[in-house]
């Protein structure tokens, strides 16, 4: 019997109890899943940054930490925890964010919000440009800013994506490193988040970054609130510098009331709600990652400690 404990009350128990069930007697695994089990007898703890556990210490059997979400951050840092940690990585958590992405993407570069504002018999034709004549980058080509990346090129937009190391991706001007970077943003028309959170992408995007873009670009970030200096971003939007800003990640989540963002007239707050896991798809990855930790075979998705992501 393989003792799995489901450690955090964000999500829910009762949503993820029958699917990771399901997961596992379809997996042919023998689980004994609880949200109470005696620390030195787990075997996997899934895991979300919203658990109390804290310390792992006690989980002295224990073989692996399965994140539900994909951003590590809360964890990743974490000095008793010793253990292999894996992230998530699911096809609905991918397809969702596909979805914000290009919904968000098609609203600013229609400009939609225009014709919204003249709903009151303002006929003032405006047309948009095609989107072959609006480049995106997106920073952060991983399992994410990849999929997003291929969506938009589907629709026609020049896409640009920049990452850590150097990839290629057909339809994608892919460029890396710190040398990229200013290439990167210096055609965004449209510039996607989606980095994770990590000691080298924390205030990335400050006023010096903000103002390689050019003039009245505009800014998505479903990537993580501290990869964006908020002070820089709203001097840049009230100078024109940026134009309109969607962001659905924050430094402190729930955004305070009082902050300028919610009142800034070009800026949307989404709370956090870009992609979800979602329960039936990420209880198959949860329970592959266990068949293969018995069958002695490497996780998926496991973070690199050192790298932070
Ligand atoms: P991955 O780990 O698959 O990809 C991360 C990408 O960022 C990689 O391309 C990596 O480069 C790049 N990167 C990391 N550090 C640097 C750096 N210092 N310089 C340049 N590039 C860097 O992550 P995912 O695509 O799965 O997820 C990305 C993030 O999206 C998550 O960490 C999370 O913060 C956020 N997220 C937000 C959600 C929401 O609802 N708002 C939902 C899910 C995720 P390389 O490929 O070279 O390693």
């Amino acid at each position: 019997m393989i003792n799995v404990l489901y450690a955090t009350t964000a999500p829910a128990w009762a949503d993820y109890e029958t699917p990771l069930r399901r997961a596992f007697d379809a997996a042919g695994l023998q689980v004994h899943l609880s949200q109470d089990i005696a620390p030195e007898k787990v075997d996997y703890i899934v895991y979300s940054p919203k658990s109390a556990l804290t310390d792992f210490t006690p989980y002295t059997n224990t073989k692996a930490v399965l994140n539900l979400w994909a951003g590590v951050e809360a964890i990743v840092g974490n000095t008793t925890l010793t253990q292999p940690l894996c992230r998530m990585v699911d096809h609905g958590l991918e397809r969702g964010m596909v979805e914000w992405v290009a919904g968000h993407t098609l609203r600013h570069h229609l400009d939609i919000d225009y014709f919204l504002a003249r709903q009151s018999g303002s006929w003032e034709p405006m047309v948009p440009p095609l989107a072959q004549d609006r480049p995106i980058t997106i920073l952060g080509l991983g399992e994410l800013g990849r999929a997003c990346a291929k969506a938009l090129h589907q629709l026609g937009f020049p896409v640009t994506g920049w990452s850590r190391t150097e990839k290629q991706i057909d339809g994608i001007t892919c460029l890396h490193g710190t040398e990229g970077l200013e290439q990167a943003l210096s055609s965004a028309q449209i510039l996607v988040l989606l980095l994770p959170l990590t000691e080298e992408t924390t205030d990335l995007l400050d006023a010096s970054r903000l103002a390689q873009l050019p003039k009245g670009a505009t800014i998505l970030n479903p990537g993580r609130g501290p990869l964006i200096v908020d002070e820089a971003l709203i001097a840049a939007l009230d100078s024109g510098q940026i134009s309109r800003a969607t962001l659905d990640v924050f430094r402190a989540e729930p955004l305070p009331a009082a902050h300028p963002f919610w009142a800034h007239p070009r800026v949307t707050v989404c709370p956090h709600i870009a992609s979800e896991t979602r329960a039936s798809t990420a209880s198959e990855v949860i329970a592959e990652n266990i068949r293969r930790g018995e069958a002695g075979e490497d996780f998926l998705f496991r973070v690199d400690r050192a790298r932070g992501y």
